[in-house]
């Protein structure tokens, strides 16, 4: 069983780690955007109360999103295991979670914050399969057009340099304080996002069997920060 969670500020390549992660481990990949995302496109009660909110870039609150993630977990539709992506984000989600579920790893993609605010203005996603581009780095063929299914491209609502500003400066303010309590634990494995998303893909492999092999010999998973 892995039990993971991903976490790094926005653009820095999250969704595609772990989807390429969820691929090569069979996991389930639980992302809490991807939910809240679903229920605005639904038109449902909880899409009505947060589509500004996530419009602007800020944090949903804390209690919509333990709600969420505790009827998301309930589910365990996981035979290997799963990847949480986008929660938690602050020290009282990491409180709410560790009471109830236990983890494996943390995994942290390290981007510089000028790279990812970059990324994320170019940041394309196909609205009918989820395929996401980048006009810098992965074009689609046919301009605006998904390579996949032939579906108009759009940039998430979220997507401002306004909005994009608030969520990094969150990600320094809520999310960075709760690395620590995660190192003390001993869970955090970090990679470098800036590389190709194969070769960081790569390097988050090697360093979980690195992680796993010292648990197995010494009990212990001292050495990765
Ligand atoms: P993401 O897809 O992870 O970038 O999340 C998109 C948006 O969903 C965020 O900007 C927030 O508005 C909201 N959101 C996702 N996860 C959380 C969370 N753990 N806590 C609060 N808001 C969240």
């Amino acid at each position: 069983m892995h039990k993971y969670i991903i976490m790094g500020v926005q653009g820095c390549g999250k969704g595609t780690q772990a989807r390429l992660l969820k691929e090569s481990l069979d996991l389930v990949h639980i992302s809490v955007g991807d939910i809240f995302r679903w229920h605005i496109q639904s038109h449902t009660k909880l899409g009505a109360r947060i589509k500004r909110i996530m419009a602007e870039g800020q944090l949903v609150p804390d209690d919509l999103v333990e709600e969420v993630v505790k009827q998301r977990m309930e589910q365990h539709d996981w035979n290997y295991g799963f990847i949480l992506d986008g929660f938690p984000r602050n020290s009282r989600q990491a409180a709410f979670f560790l009471e109830s579920y236990d983890i494996d790893a943390v995994l942290l993609i390290e981007v510089p914050d000028e790279v990812v605010r970059e990324r994320i203005l170019n940041r394309r996603l196909c609205q009918k399969c989820g395929m996401d581009y980048n006009l810098i780095f992965h074009r689609p063929a046919v301009s605006n057009t998904c390579d996949v299914c032939g579906s108009a491209l759009t940039a998430r609502a979220d997507d401002t340099p306004e909005a994009v500003n608030a969520r990094v400066q969150d990600f320094h303010d809520k999310t960075q304080p709760i690395l620590e309590l995660f190192r003390r634990k001993e869970l955090v494995v970090v990679v470098d996002g800036t590389q190709p998303a194969a070769e960081v893909q790569q390097n988050l492999r090697h360093q979980l069997e690195q992680k796993a092999w010292r648990k197995a010999t010494t009990g212990t998973s001292t050495g990765t920060k």
